[in-house]
Protein backbone atom coordinates (compact mmCIF):
# COMPACT_ATOMS: atom_id res chain seq x y z
CA UNK A 1 0.00 0.00 0.00
CA UNK A 2 1.53 3.50 -1.03
CA UNK A 3 1.69 5.38 2.72
CA UNK A 4 1.57 8.59 1.30
CA UNK A 5 -1.15 8.29 -0.89
CA UNK A 6 -3.25 7.26 1.94
CA UNK A 7 -1.60 9.88 4.33
CA UNK A 8 -2.99 12.57 1.32
CA UNK A 9 -6.31 11.17 1.12
CA UNK A 10 -6.74 11.18 5.12
CA UNK A 11 -5.70 15.10 4.54
CA UNK A 12 -8.17 15.91 1.75
CA UNK A 13 -11.14 13.70 3.19
CA UNK A 14 -10.33 12.82 6.49
CA UNK A 15 -10.82 16.33 8.44
CA UNK A 16 -13.50 17.40 6.61
CA UNK A 17 -15.51 20.35 8.97
CA UNK A 18 -18.91 19.66 8.43
CA UNK A 19 -20.20 24.01 8.40
CA UNK A 20 -22.57 25.18 5.59
CA UNK A 21 -20.36 25.46 1.73
CA UNK A 22 -19.79 29.55 0.80
CA UNK A 23 -18.22 30.15 -2.39
CA UNK A 24 -15.29 32.13 -2.59
CA UNK A 25 -15.07 35.39 -4.78
CA UNK A 26 -13.68 34.95 -8.37
CA UNK A 27 -10.47 37.21 -7.54
CA UNK A 28 -10.11 35.34 -4.22
CA UNK A 29 -10.34 31.60 -6.74
CA UNK A 30 -7.67 32.89 -8.61
CA UNK A 31 -5.67 33.99 -6.00
CA UNK A 32 -5.65 30.75 -4.39
CA UNK A 33 -5.35 28.53 -7.92
CA UNK A 34 -2.03 30.33 -8.57
CA UNK A 35 -0.58 29.75 -5.03
CA UNK A 36 -1.58 26.14 -5.47
CA UNK A 37 0.65 25.82 -8.87
CA UNK A 38 3.31 27.81 -7.21
CA UNK A 39 3.43 24.87 -4.54
CA UNK A 40 3.49 22.47 -7.33
CA UNK A 41 6.21 23.86 -9.22
CA UNK A 42 8.63 24.17 -6.18
CA UNK A 43 7.94 21.13 -5.29
CA UNK A 44 9.22 20.17 -9.20
CA UNK A 45 11.88 22.78 -8.67
CA UNK A 46 13.43 21.04 -5.60
CA UNK A 47 12.87 17.56 -7.24
CA UNK A 48 15.11 18.18 -10.56
CA UNK A 49 17.47 20.18 -8.08
CA UNK A 50 18.11 16.67 -6.09
CA UNK A 51 18.25 14.60 -9.29
CA UNK A 52 20.60 16.40 -11.37
CA UNK A 53 22.91 16.98 -7.86
CA UNK A 54 23.03 13.04 -7.16
CA UNK A 55 23.27 12.46 -10.86
CA UNK A 56 26.11 14.64 -11.39
CA UNK A 57 27.60 13.32 -8.25
CA UNK A 58 27.87 9.63 -9.77
CA UNK A 59 29.41 11.26 -12.91
CA UNK A 60 31.93 12.77 -11.62
CA UNK A 61 33.34 9.71 -9.35
CA UNK A 62 32.31 7.32 -11.47
CA UNK A 63 30.38 5.47 -9.16
CA UNK A 64 27.80 5.62 -6.61
CA UNK A 65 28.55 5.11 -2.83
CA UNK A 66 26.75 3.47 -0.21
CA UNK A 67 27.03 7.02 1.08
CA UNK A 68 25.55 8.74 -1.82
CA UNK A 69 22.81 6.14 -1.91
CA UNK A 70 21.86 6.45 1.62
CA UNK A 71 22.04 10.37 1.49
CA UNK A 72 19.66 10.21 -1.47
CA UNK A 73 17.23 8.14 -0.35
CA UNK A 74 16.94 10.49 3.07
CA UNK A 75 16.69 13.45 0.45
CA UNK A 76 13.84 11.49 -1.28
CA UNK A 77 11.81 10.91 1.77
CA UNK A 78 12.16 14.54 3.31
CA UNK A 79 10.68 15.37 -0.22
CA UNK A 80 7.71 13.10 0.23
CA UNK A 81 7.12 14.75 3.80
CA UNK A 82 7.85 17.59 1.90
CA UNK A 83 4.97 17.06 -0.67
CA UNK A 84 2.43 16.04 1.88
CA UNK A 85 2.93 19.14 4.34
CA UNK A 86 2.82 21.26 0.71
CA UNK A 87 -0.77 19.44 0.17
CA UNK A 88 -1.68 19.49 4.30
CA UNK A 89 -0.83 23.65 3.25
CA UNK A 90 -3.07 23.79 0.34
CA UNK A 91 -5.63 21.62 1.61
CA UNK A 92 -6.61 23.39 5.15
CA UNK A 93 -4.48 27.16 4.79
CA UNK A 94 -6.06 27.37 1.37
CA UNK A 95 -9.29 25.45 1.82
CA UNK A 96 -8.48 23.76 -1.41
CA UNK A 97 -11.84 21.87 -1.36
CA UNK A 98 -13.65 25.18 -1.38
CA UNK A 99 -11.93 26.47 -4.21
CA UNK A 100 -12.93 23.24 -6.27
CA UNK A 101 -16.70 23.35 -4.80
CA UNK A 102 -16.66 27.02 -6.15
CA UNK A 103 -15.75 26.00 -9.30
CA UNK A 104 -17.44 23.47 -10.61
CA UNK A 105 -21.09 24.67 -9.08
CA UNK A 106 -24.06 23.32 -7.55
CA UNK A 107 -24.95 19.64 -7.97
CA UNK A 108 -21.69 18.25 -9.22
CA UNK A 109 -20.74 14.59 -9.60
CA UNK A 110 -18.84 13.45 -6.26
CA UNK A 111 -16.19 11.42 -7.98
CA UNK A 112 -15.09 14.54 -10.48
CA UNK A 113 -15.07 17.07 -7.00
CA UNK A 114 -13.07 14.45 -5.06
CA UNK A 115 -11.05 13.90 -8.12
CA UNK A 116 -9.90 17.24 -8.38
CA UNK A 117 -9.60 17.82 -4.58
CA UNK A 118 -6.53 15.24 -4.99
CA UNK A 119 -5.23 16.79 -8.27
CA UNK A 120 -2.67 18.90 -6.23
CA UNK A 121 -1.16 15.79 -4.54
CA UNK A 122 -1.00 13.73 -7.81
CA UNK A 123 0.67 16.44 -9.41
CA UNK A 124 3.16 17.25 -6.66
CA UNK A 125 3.81 13.61 -7.10
CA UNK A 126 4.47 13.58 -10.92
CA UNK A 127 6.75 16.32 -11.03
CA UNK A 128 8.51 14.85 -8.10
CA UNK A 129 9.06 11.33 -9.77
CA UNK A 130 10.05 13.75 -13.38
CA UNK A 131 12.76 15.45 -11.45
CA UNK A 132 14.05 12.98 -9.68
CA UNK A 133 14.49 10.47 -12.80
CA UNK A 134 18.47 11.04 -13.58
CA UNK A 135 18.96 10.47 -9.94
CA UNK A 136 17.16 6.71 -9.93
CA UNK A 137 18.40 6.04 -13.56
CA UNK A 138 22.24 6.80 -12.23
CA UNK A 139 21.84 4.83 -8.85
CA UNK A 140 20.01 1.44 -10.87
CA UNK A 141 22.77 1.58 -13.08
CA UNK A 142 25.15 0.33 -10.75
CA UNK A 143 23.13 -3.06 -9.83
CA UNK A 144 24.05 -4.54 -13.38
CA UNK A 145 21.05 -3.62 -15.02
CA UNK A 146 21.26 -3.21 -18.38
CA UNK A 147 17.54 -2.20 -19.61
CA UNK A 148 17.04 1.16 -18.38
CA UNK A 149 13.79 3.05 -19.32
CA UNK A 150 12.76 6.54 -20.67
CA UNK A 151 12.12 9.06 -18.86
CA UNK A 152 8.27 9.58 -19.29
CA UNK A 153 8.28 5.64 -19.77
CA UNK A 154 9.62 6.06 -15.84
CA UNK A 155 6.97 8.34 -14.54
CA UNK A 156 3.68 6.23 -15.84
CA UNK A 157 5.38 3.06 -13.92
CA UNK A 158 5.53 5.05 -11.21
CA UNK A 159 1.80 6.28 -11.82
CA UNK A 160 0.52 2.88 -12.25
CA UNK A 161 2.36 1.27 -9.04
CA UNK A 162 1.23 3.64 -6.47
CA UNK A 163 -1.70 5.30 -7.80
CA UNK A 164 -3.15 2.53 -10.43
CA UNK A 165 -4.21 0.35 -7.64
CA UNK A 166 -5.80 2.31 -4.63
CA UNK A 167 -7.75 5.40 -7.19
CA UNK A 168 -10.02 2.60 -8.65
CA UNK A 169 -10.74 1.11 -5.73
CA UNK A 170 -11.98 4.99 -4.47
CA UNK A 171 -13.87 5.53 -7.58
CA UNK A 172 -15.87 2.42 -7.54
CA UNK A 173 -16.24 3.32 -3.97
CA UNK A 174 -17.18 7.07 -4.05
CA UNK A 175 -19.45 6.00 -6.85
CA UNK A 176 -21.26 3.29 -4.76
CA UNK A 177 -21.64 6.22 -2.04
CA UNK A 178 -23.03 8.39 -4.36
CA UNK A 179 -25.35 5.64 -5.24
CA UNK A 180 -26.56 4.84 -2.06
CA UNK A 181 -26.98 8.31 -0.89
CA UNK A 182 -29.18 9.42 -3.53
CA UNK A 183 -31.20 5.94 -3.97
CA UNK A 184 -31.83 4.78 -0.62
CA UNK A 185 -30.86 8.17 1.74
CA UNK A 186 -32.32 6.38 5.17
CA UNK A 187 -29.89 3.81 4.62
CA UNK A 188 -26.88 6.06 3.96
CA UNK A 189 -27.84 8.01 7.22
CA UNK A 190 -27.91 4.74 9.47
CA UNK A 191 -25.56 3.12 11.83
CA UNK A 192 -25.63 -0.25 9.44
CA UNK A 193 -24.01 2.34 6.61
CA UNK A 194 -20.21 1.92 7.01
CA UNK A 195 -20.00 -1.58 8.31
CA UNK A 196 -22.26 -2.59 5.55
CA UNK A 197 -20.26 -0.43 2.91
CA UNK A 198 -17.39 -2.00 3.92
CA UNK A 199 -18.32 -5.45 3.62
CA UNK A 200 -19.59 -4.44 0.25
CA UNK A 201 -16.35 -2.71 -0.15
CA UNK A 202 -14.13 -5.64 1.12
CA UNK A 203 -16.07 -8.13 -1.56
CA UNK A 204 -15.50 -6.25 -4.67
CA UNK A 205 -11.53 -5.99 -3.62
CA UNK A 206 -11.30 -9.24 -3.19
CA UNK A 207 -12.90 -10.47 -6.33
CA UNK A 208 -12.03 -7.05 -8.75
CA UNK A 209 -8.17 -6.40 -7.52
CA UNK A 210 -6.80 -9.38 -9.85
CA UNK A 211 -8.56 -7.43 -12.51
CA UNK A 212 -7.62 -3.53 -11.04
CA UNK A 213 -3.48 -5.13 -10.99
CA UNK A 214 -3.52 -6.26 -14.81
CA UNK A 215 -5.45 -3.03 -15.53
CA UNK A 216 -2.58 -1.29 -12.87
CA UNK A 217 0.44 -2.14 -13.64
CA UNK A 218 1.95 -3.23 -16.78
CA UNK A 219 2.32 -7.23 -16.77
CA UNK A 220 2.71 -10.24 -19.30
CA UNK A 221 2.32 -13.94 -18.94
CA UNK A 222 5.42 -15.45 -18.09
CA UNK A 223 7.04 -17.45 -21.34
CA UNK A 224 7.26 -20.49 -21.93
CA UNK A 225 10.78 -22.28 -21.29
CA UNK A 226 12.96 -23.85 -17.99
CA UNK A 227 11.22 -21.61 -14.85
CA UNK A 228 7.55 -21.40 -16.46
CA UNK A 229 8.16 -25.67 -16.44
CA UNK A 230 9.66 -25.26 -12.86
CA UNK A 231 7.13 -23.04 -11.61
CA UNK A 232 3.75 -24.91 -13.14
CA UNK A 233 5.75 -28.23 -11.46
CA UNK A 234 6.32 -26.92 -8.11
CA UNK A 235 2.69 -25.43 -8.09
CA UNK A 236 1.44 -28.79 -9.11
CA UNK A 237 3.44 -30.91 -6.50
CA UNK A 238 2.21 -28.28 -3.93
CA UNK A 239 -1.85 -28.69 -4.85
CA UNK A 240 -1.38 -24.79 -5.78
CA UNK A 241 -3.93 -23.57 -8.37
CA UNK A 242 -3.97 -19.78 -10.11
CA UNK A 243 -5.32 -18.86 -13.85
CA UNK A 244 -1.52 -17.21 -14.87
CA UNK A 245 1.85 -16.32 -14.11
CA UNK A 246 2.93 -13.03 -14.89
CA UNK A 247 5.70 -10.94 -15.34
CA UNK A 248 5.16 -7.59 -13.11
CA UNK A 249 7.40 -4.48 -15.69
CA UNK A 250 9.13 -2.33 -13.12
CA UNK A 251 11.76 -0.86 -15.68
CA UNK A 252 14.10 -3.04 -13.58
CA UNK A 253 13.19 -1.27 -10.74
CA UNK A 254 11.60 -3.65 -8.35
CA UNK A 255 12.97 -6.58 -7.19
CA UNK A 256 9.72 -8.67 -5.42
CA UNK A 257 6.80 -10.74 -6.03
CA UNK A 258 3.04 -11.09 -4.76
CA UNK A 259 0.20 -13.54 -5.11
CA UNK A 260 -3.69 -12.23 -5.33
CA UNK A 261 -7.04 -13.28 -5.57
CA UNK A 262 -8.41 -15.32 -3.13
CA UNK A 263 -10.54 -17.57 -5.65
CA UNK A 264 -8.40 -19.58 -7.98
CA UNK A 265 -10.69 -18.34 -11.29
CA UNK A 266 -9.25 -14.92 -10.32
CA UNK A 267 -5.97 -15.84 -8.89
CA UNK A 268 -2.46 -14.11 -10.28
CA UNK A 269 1.30 -15.08 -9.31
CA UNK A 270 4.08 -11.29 -9.95
CA UNK A 271 7.31 -12.04 -10.10
CA UNK A 272 9.03 -8.70 -11.26
CA UNK A 273 11.27 -8.25 -14.08
CA UNK A 274 14.20 -7.31 -12.07
CA UNK A 275 13.40 -10.24 -9.82
CA UNK A 276 13.66 -12.52 -12.89
CA UNK A 277 16.94 -10.89 -14.38
CA UNK A 278 18.51 -11.17 -11.21
CA UNK A 279 17.40 -14.18 -9.41
CA UNK A 280 18.57 -17.94 -10.30
CA UNK A 281 15.76 -19.95 -11.22
CA UNK A 282 16.23 -22.22 -7.54
CA UNK A 283 16.18 -18.66 -5.69
CA UNK A 284 12.98 -17.23 -7.93
CA UNK A 285 11.23 -20.63 -6.86
CA UNK A 286 11.89 -20.02 -3.74
CA UNK A 287 10.44 -17.00 -3.86
CA UNK A 288 6.84 -18.29 -5.62
CA UNK A 289 6.73 -20.94 -3.01
CA UNK A 290 6.94 -18.27 -0.58
CA UNK A 291 3.80 -16.84 -2.02
CA UNK A 292 1.68 -20.12 -2.45
CA UNK A 293 2.48 -20.23 1.29
CA UNK A 294 0.08 -17.21 1.79
CA UNK A 295 -2.61 -18.54 -0.10
CA UNK A 296 -2.60 -22.28 1.16
CA UNK A 297 -2.38 -20.86 4.69
CA UNK A 298 -5.24 -18.93 3.52
CA UNK A 299 -4.05 -15.46 5.07
CA UNK A 300 -5.92 -13.12 2.21
CA UNK A 301 -9.39 -14.61 3.30
CA UNK A 302 -7.99 -14.19 7.08
CA UNK A 303 -6.91 -10.33 6.69
CA UNK A 304 -10.03 -9.40 5.47
CA UNK A 305 -11.81 -11.35 8.67
CA UNK A 306 -9.71 -9.23 10.43
CA UNK A 307 -10.36 -5.66 8.98
CA UNK A 308 -13.79 -6.66 9.49
CA UNK A 309 -14.00 -7.41 12.65
CA UNK A 310 -11.33 -4.71 13.62
CA UNK A 311 -14.45 -2.50 12.69
CA UNK A 312 -15.81 -4.40 16.04
CA UNK A 313 -12.78 -3.30 17.89
CA UNK A 314 -12.81 0.19 16.75
CA UNK A 315 -15.94 0.78 17.71
CA UNK A 316 -15.07 -0.20 21.71
CA UNK A 317 -12.17 1.57 21.46
CA UNK A 318 -13.91 4.75 20.71
CA UNK A 319 -16.70 4.43 23.02
CA UNK A 320 -13.67 4.14 25.63
CA UNK A 321 -11.89 7.01 24.20
CA UNK A 322 -14.37 9.67 24.17
CA UNK A 323 -14.82 10.45 27.55
CA UNK A 324 -11.21 11.28 27.70
CA UNK A 325 -10.94 13.30 24.76
CA UNK A 326 -13.96 15.46 25.95
CA UNK A 327 -12.00 16.14 28.53
CA UNK A 328 -8.64 16.60 27.11
CA UNK A 329 -10.48 18.58 24.49
CA UNK A 330 -12.26 20.90 27.34
CA UNK A 331 -8.40 21.64 29.09
CA UNK A 332 -6.79 22.50 25.44
CA UNK A 333 -10.12 25.18 25.29
CA UNK A 334 -11.85 22.74 23.01
CA UNK A 335 -14.88 24.55 23.47
CA UNK A 336 -14.21 28.33 22.08
CA UNK A 337 -12.53 27.01 19.33
CA UNK A 338 -14.29 24.28 17.62
CA UNK A 339 -11.56 23.49 14.85
CA UNK A 340 -9.34 22.73 17.36
CA UNK A 341 -11.63 20.19 19.46
CA UNK A 342 -11.98 18.77 15.63
CA UNK A 343 -8.04 18.31 15.09
CA UNK A 344 -7.61 16.77 18.76
CA UNK A 345 -10.70 14.56 18.11
CA UNK A 346 -9.28 13.37 14.50
CA UNK A 347 -5.39 12.91 15.67
CA UNK A 348 -6.71 11.18 19.14
CA UNK A 349 -9.00 8.62 17.00
CA UNK A 350 -6.24 8.30 13.85
CA UNK A 351 -3.67 7.42 17.17
CA UNK A 352 -5.46 4.83 18.68
CA UNK A 353 -6.54 3.01 15.44
CA UNK A 354 -3.18 3.65 14.29
CA UNK A 355 -1.87 1.87 17.53
CA UNK A 356 -4.32 -0.72 17.47
CA UNK A 357 -3.32 -1.84 13.68
CA UNK A 358 0.68 -1.64 14.08
CA UNK A 359 0.32 -3.80 16.91
CA UNK A 360 -1.98 -6.52 16.92
CA UNK A 361 -2.00 -6.58 12.75
CA UNK A 362 1.79 -6.14 12.56
CA UNK A 363 2.41 -9.37 14.87
CA UNK A 364 -0.16 -10.79 13.07
CA UNK A 365 1.11 -10.28 9.77
CA UNK A 366 4.75 -10.69 10.48
CA UNK A 367 3.81 -14.21 11.77
CA UNK A 368 2.60 -14.89 8.60
CA UNK A 369 4.96 -13.73 7.01
CA UNK A 370 7.13 -16.40 9.05
CA UNK A 371 4.99 -19.02 8.08
CA UNK A 372 4.97 -18.35 4.37
CA UNK A 373 9.06 -18.61 4.55
CA UNK A 374 8.70 -21.63 6.22
CA UNK A 375 6.73 -22.28 3.13
CA UNK A 376 9.00 -21.71 0.84
CA UNK A 377 11.66 -23.31 2.07
CA UNK A 378 9.72 -26.77 2.31
CA UNK A 379 8.73 -25.92 -1.70
CA UNK A 380 12.76 -26.02 -2.44
CA UNK A 381 13.28 -28.86 -0.18
CA UNK A 382 14.21 -32.47 -1.05
CA UNK A 383 12.47 -35.74 0.49
CA UNK A 384 15.89 -36.74 1.75
CA UNK A 385 16.57 -37.49 5.25
CA UNK A 386 20.43 -37.49 4.18
CA UNK A 387 21.08 -34.39 2.31
CA UNK A 388 23.14 -32.83 0.86
CA UNK A 389 23.47 -34.18 -1.62
CA UNK A 390 20.61 -32.40 -2.37
CA UNK A 391 18.18 -33.65 -4.67
CA UNK A 392 15.79 -31.59 -6.94
CA UNK A 393 12.02 -31.96 -7.14
CA UNK A 394 10.97 -29.77 -9.66
CA UNK A 395 13.97 -30.76 -12.22
CA UNK A 396 11.70 -33.62 -14.16
CA UNK A 397 8.45 -32.33 -15.01
CA UNK A 398 6.32 -35.51 -14.21
CA UNK A 399 7.57 -36.48 -10.70
CA UNK A 400 5.12 -35.78 -8.71
CA UNK A 401 6.82 -36.33 -4.98
CA UNK A 402 6.83 -33.77 -2.66
CA UNK A 403 8.68 -32.99 0.55
CA UNK A 404 7.24 -32.61 3.79
CA UNK A 405 10.25 -31.52 6.25
CA UNK A 406 12.70 -29.07 4.96
CA UNK A 407 15.78 -30.13 4.17
CA UNK A 408 19.38 -27.50 4.99
CA UNK A 409 20.13 -27.58 1.17
CA UNK A 410 16.12 -25.89 0.34
CA UNK A 411 16.39 -23.10 3.82
CA UNK A 412 19.61 -22.11 2.25
CA UNK A 413 18.30 -21.77 -1.44
CA UNK A 414 15.54 -19.53 0.57
CA UNK A 415 17.77 -17.38 2.82
CA UNK A 416 19.89 -16.72 -0.46
CA UNK A 417 16.66 -14.88 -2.43
CA UNK A 418 16.03 -13.69 0.65
CA UNK A 419 19.58 -12.08 0.86
CA UNK A 420 19.18 -10.86 -2.41
CA UNK A 421 16.02 -9.48 -2.77
CA UNK A 422 16.99 -7.26 -0.08
CA UNK A 423 20.60 -6.53 -1.46
CA UNK A 424 19.05 -5.53 -4.55
CA UNK A 425 16.47 -3.72 -3.01
CA UNK A 426 18.86 -1.39 -1.14
CA UNK A 427 17.43 -2.63 2.11
CA UNK A 428 19.78 -2.81 5.46
CA UNK A 429 19.57 -5.85 6.70
CA UNK A 430 19.48 -4.74 10.30
CA UNK A 431 16.14 -3.07 10.01
CA UNK A 432 13.23 -4.03 10.95
CA UNK A 433 9.98 -4.12 9.04
CA UNK A 434 6.56 -3.26 10.38
CA UNK A 435 4.86 -5.43 8.12
CA UNK A 436 7.68 -8.03 7.66
CA UNK A 437 10.55 -8.25 10.22
CA UNK A 438 14.07 -7.37 9.35
CA UNK A 439 15.85 -9.48 6.86
CA UNK A 440 18.57 -10.39 9.37
CA UNK A 441 16.05 -12.40 11.74
CA UNK A 442 14.04 -14.29 9.22
CA UNK A 443 17.07 -15.91 8.03
CA UNK A 444 18.22 -16.78 11.63
CA UNK A 445 14.92 -17.94 12.43
CA UNK A 446 14.75 -20.61 9.55
CA UNK A 447 18.68 -21.29 10.26
CA UNK A 448 17.12 -22.60 13.49
CA UNK A 449 14.60 -25.14 12.12
CA UNK A 450 17.04 -27.07 10.40
CA UNK A 451 17.03 -30.66 11.32
CA UNK A 452 14.52 -29.56 14.20
CA UNK A 453 10.88 -30.70 12.58
CA UNK A 454 9.58 -30.33 15.98
CA UNK A 455 10.49 -27.15 16.45
CA UNK A 456 8.31 -26.25 13.01
CA UNK A 457 5.16 -28.32 14.18
CA UNK A 458 5.79 -26.14 17.37
CA UNK A 459 5.99 -23.13 15.27
CA UNK A 460 2.54 -23.65 13.36
CA UNK A 461 0.66 -24.64 16.35
CA UNK A 462 1.21 -21.14 17.69
CA UNK A 463 0.40 -19.28 14.59
CA UNK A 464 -2.56 -21.45 14.34
CA UNK A 465 -3.13 -20.58 18.44
CA UNK A 466 -2.90 -17.04 17.46
CA UNK A 467 -5.31 -17.26 14.58
CA UNK A 468 -8.08 -18.80 16.51
CA UNK A 469 -7.29 -16.46 19.96
CA UNK A 470 -7.58 -12.95 17.31
CA UNK A 471 -10.28 -14.75 16.09
CA UNK A 472 -12.09 -14.90 18.81
CA UNK A 473 -11.41 -11.89 20.35
CA UNK A 474 -12.68 -10.22 17.20
CA UNK A 475 -15.65 -12.24 17.24
CA UNK A 476 -16.71 -11.17 20.37
CA UNK A 477 -15.90 -7.09 20.12
CA UNK A 478 -18.09 -7.19 17.17
CA UNK A 479 -21.37 -9.21 19.14
CA UNK A 480 -20.78 -6.46 21.81
CA UNK A 481 -20.40 -3.36 19.65
CA UNK A 482 -23.64 -4.25 18.02
CA UNK A 483 -25.22 -4.86 20.89
CA UNK A 484 -24.05 -2.37 23.00
CA UNK A 485 -24.34 0.13 20.07
CA UNK A 486 -20.70 1.66 20.19
CA UNK A 487 -21.18 0.65 16.69
CA UNK A 488 -22.52 4.22 16.24
CA UNK A 489 -18.85 5.79 16.87
CA UNK A 490 -17.64 4.40 13.56
CA UNK A 491 -19.76 6.90 12.20
ZN1 LIG B 1 4.99 -12.53 1.99
ZN1 LIG C 1 17.80 -31.22 0.09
Amino acid sequence: MPLPLLFALFLAFGLESAGPFAPLPNAELGRRVTATFGLVTLVSLASMGLGFWVSARVARSGHASQALRRGYSRCARILEILILVSFSAIIHQWEWPRVVRTALGRGSVTVVEEALILLPFVLMQLVSWWGLYPAEKKLRAGFGVTRTTGRGRYVMLRARQTLGLVLPVLVVFSLGQDLVSRQWPALAASAWALPFEVCLMGLLVLVLSPVFIRLAWPTRPLPHGPLRERLEHQAQRLGFRCSDILIWDTGQSVVNACVTGSLPRFRYVLLTDALIDCLNDHEIAAVFGHEIGHIAHRHLLYFGFFFLGSLGVLALLGEAIDPPLLALSNVLGGQSHPILATIIQAVMVLLTAGLYFLVVFGHVSRRFERQADVFGCRAVSCDRAECPPHHDLDRQPGRGSSATGLCPVGIRIFANALTNVATLNGMEFQTRSWRHGSIARRIAFLEGLEGKPEAVIRFQSGVSRLRAVVALVLVLAVLIALATGSVEHLR
